[in-house]
């Protein structure tokens, strides 16, 4: 048990986060860089502690400074939201070293899901469907590279057993570049993350991102939340995201659910998690799982009506899950929006200060964002300063309602991509739903082409 958390991160999920925990009558510890100092996690939390410069790698990274901040404030648990350590299982191990709660799956659960080759294979065991390979790692030598490759059947992707954040893969179109692709990401793979193992894939062409959110306690429940679609990415970053998947068969989401709990069930999985899919011909294939709350998490609390940060934390706590599967349902429709600070033209990221912020309202919209008039966003970390997400009895009604929502979005003083919104929730493509993971980049790419021609 505890009563008091430290939330390791900054923005809107700082805050997302901070809401749980008063909810449940927790004491709420802020950390920052010099940075934040003025940021509205710090300002609202019970206590804040600075813990280093602007940069990540001397603060927010710094899991010797944190927990120095937990020792000094007395927390007993530490919430690491997602990106920054959420997913180091050296700092995981560090917290319950110290005694405290780590809240998320324990170290070692997140450095075999942080190693893919291991992930697949645990997956594969519990009968979760994978794409088609081996799942072990890759050899040195070359004829049993070539093998491997044509018994899988060209296009193949060669990946980084500990790759991340979409570097550290190779799309690999036939046997001839097979074996220069391999040395080079491998080369690649040691040195950006300090491990040569690779392994080979079917390279599916044209899927679309589906994930399963699941939910589990350490009383031996573990249930599923329902599905989401991220198939709107931008160099493999998510732009928006919405719940349930559409257009696919309940029955095929419903067993490949279940797959997924069976799965945690057998690795003793505590926390949230996302089993993040590719989906094409019909068929899911695995590819990884997230062992941290998502960004994306609320367009299933939209669609669930469960509070999933708080169900983490209270799992956490040690208390059992209070909904058993049967209980859930998936309501509606829900759509969430990223809104960075970018230029939505080229994309380059748009610090500065905020001279005006107006956010939309009304019936079945949320917003989820630390920013308000007057707020400076730094240049030191990603640029997501909302999330807009809107809920409807339907998928139409919630696209409506996601159309107004944007037109009432005013943000001045810097630029944001809630014009690449605005045109994506008016393209017919996007609006009937299903597009595939390459979708929002060959969008792009015609409009590039379109411009040049004028
Ligand atoms: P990361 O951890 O770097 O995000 P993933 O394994 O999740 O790596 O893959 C990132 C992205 O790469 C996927 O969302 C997808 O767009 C593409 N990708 C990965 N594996 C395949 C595959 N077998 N076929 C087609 N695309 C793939």
């Amino acid at each position: 048990m505890f009563d008091k958390v430290l939330i390791a991160n900054r923005g809107e999920i700082a805050l997302r986060i901070q809401r749980a925990c008063r909810e449940l009558g927790l004491k709420t510890v802020a950390v920052y860089s010099e940075a934040d100092a003025e940021a509205r996690h710090v300002r609202l939390a019970d206590e804040a502690l600075c813990i280093g410069p602007a940069s990540p790698a001397q603060s927010y990274l710094d899991g010797a400074a944190i927990l120095f901040a937990a020792h000094v404030s007395g927390a007993q648990a530490i919430h690491p939201g997602y990106g920054f350590l959420s997913e180091n299982a050296d700092f995981a191990a560090d917290v319950e070293a110290a005694g405290l709660v780590f809240i998320g799956p324990d170290a070692q659960t997140i450095r075999t899901m942080g190693d893919k080759v291991a992930a697949k294979r645990a997956m594969r065991a519990a009968g979760v469907p994978c794409v088609p390979g081996p799942d072990g790692s890759l050899s040195d030598e070359p004829a049993e590279i070539l093998r491997v490759a044509e018994e899988i059947g060209y296009p193949v992707i060669v990946k980084a057993a500990g790759g991340g954040g979409g570097r550290g893969m190779r799309v690999v179109p036939g046997p001839d570049q097979l074996l220069d692709a391999v040395s080079v990401t491998r080369e690649e793979a040691r040195r950006a993350f300090g491990k040569p193992q690779l392994y080979v894939e079917k390279f599916l062409e044209h899927p679309r991102h589906v994930e399963i959110q699941v939910l589990c306690d350490t009383h031996g429940n573990a249930l599923w939340l329902g599905s989401r679609d991220c198939s709107l990415q931008r160099r493999h970053q998510k732009v928006v995201e919405e719940a349930p998947a559409p257009g696919i068969d309940a029955g095929l989401v419903r067993q490949v659910g279940e797959r997924c709990v069976e799965a945690c069930r057998h690795t003793g999985y505590r926390g949230v998690g996302t089993f993040e899919f590719l989906f094409e011909n019909g068929q899911f294939y695995f590819i990884e799982m997230n062992t941290r709350l998502q960004v994306e998490h609320p367009v299933t609390e939209m669609t669930s009506g469960i509070d999933i940060v708080r169900e983490q934390i209270r799992v956490a706590q040690g208390h059992a899950l209070t909904v058993r599967q049967s209980d859930i349902r998936s309501v509606g429709h829900s759509f969430e929006c990223r809104i960075n600070a970018e230029d939505p033209l080229t994309f380059a990221p748009c610090p500065g200060t905020v001279s005006m912020w107006e956010q939309p309202g009304g019936n079945g919209v949320r917003v989820d964002s630390h920013i308000s008039g007057g707020a400076r966003v730094p240049p030191y970390y990603d640029s997501l300063i909302a999330k807009l997400i809107t809920h409807g009895a339907t998928r139409d009604e919630a696209l409506a309602r996601m159309r107004v929502a944007l037109s009432e979005m005013r943000v001045e003083g810097i630029r944001t991509n809630v014009p690449l919104h605005q045109a994506m929730f008016d393209d017919e493509a996007f609006c009937a739903g299903g597009v595939d993971i390459h979708y929002l980049e060959h969008w792009l790419a015609r409009r590039k082409n379109h411009d040049a021609d004028r």
